[in-house]
């Protein structure tokens, strides 16, 4: 079974999200679980939660079929020991609430090194921070997006992913997810077939398959290797049909949601549609 959606809003709530998942024939969605911009937010309260989890059950979503997105501002990584505490609490925070929402996954970006400390240096600051909360929550799998390479940004490669999880105590609570854009302008060549099979090899060499997720289908609007994140509607990038259809044909990745991020959700109906029609 594929598990396709796309990333939805949570304005006016959390419980709003799952209607319009319907809304678009999604069989997967990803949201914030809160405004992703501040730092604070109000807890759920308990009808907010009993909403969302009857919902979930109405509407068919199993907790492996949504994959909740972390706020931008947290960096595990941050060079800063009083500003990655902060960034910790809020990613606690994060955890705690996709655990009182039923659900099983966390996604979020590892983080970014500032010019302060060496990439190694901030990697092991990531796992460290992950390690910590693992041993506060329960249940919840942290899932580490791979980056665009944007910046000071870490987990542009695989290596870096590799690196993290290592380091992780609990490998039963660290997953990835791939963002098909981000792999793209990081230097993972997704254009042809054999492109995606080597760039998968690759990741299954490196880090593993059983740890992926989750997928963010996008296309790019820029090139190869330009480490500029910039999502594009399916097809209409540098990265093009292949990759897409390749992805939902291949059966490595079903039971794992796929979520867009593409830049119109006017056409995410479609775009889901145009999906599952690669499937047989
Ligand atoms: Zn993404
Ligand atoms: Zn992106």
């Amino acid at each position: 079974m594929n598990y396709i959606g796309a990333h939805i809003s949570s304005a006016g709530g959390v419980e709003k999200t799952i209607l319009r998942a319907c809304q678009i024939n999604a069989t997967a969605f990803s949201f914030f679980t809160k405004n992703q911009i501040q730092w604070y937010a109000k807890p759920l309260i308990q009808k907010q939660i009993d909403c969302f989890k009857n919902l979930c059950i109405k509407y068919k979503f199993t907790p492996n079929q949504i994959l909740p997105h972390s706020s931008y501002l947290i960096n595990l990584g941050h060079p800063v020991d009083e500003l990655l505490k902060k960034s910790q609490i809020l990613f606690l925070d994060e955890m705690t609430r996709c655990s009182q929402l039923g659900l099983n996954f966390l996604n979020f970006h590892p983080g970014s090194h500032l010019n302060k400390i060496t990439e190694s240096s901030c990697l092991s600051r990531i796992s460290h921070s992950i390690n910590m909360i693992l041993d506060q929550t329960q249940n919840i799998t942290a899932v580490l997006e791979n980056t665009a390479g944007q910046g000071t940004n870490v987990g542009y490669c695989f290596e870096h992913l590799a690196e993290i999880i290592d380091n992780i105590h609990d490998k039963s609570r660290i997953g990835v997810c791939l963002d098909t854009c981000h792999l793209f302008v990081s230097g993972y060549d997704l254009r042809t077939i054999q492109d995606c099979k080597n760039t998968f090899n690759k990741f299954n060499n490196i880090i593993g398959l059983k740890y992926l997720k989750g997928i963010h289908l996008n296309d790019s609007k820029k090139n190869i290797n330009s480490r500029v994140d910039r999502h594009e509607s399916l097809g209409l990038g540098k990265i093009g049909t292949e990759a897409f259809s390749w992805i939902i044909r291949n059966n490595n990745f079903s039971n794992i949601p796929m979520i867009l991020e593409t830049i119109n959700p006017k056409i995410w109906k479609q775009e889901i549609q145009w999906l599952r029609s690669h499937k047989k």
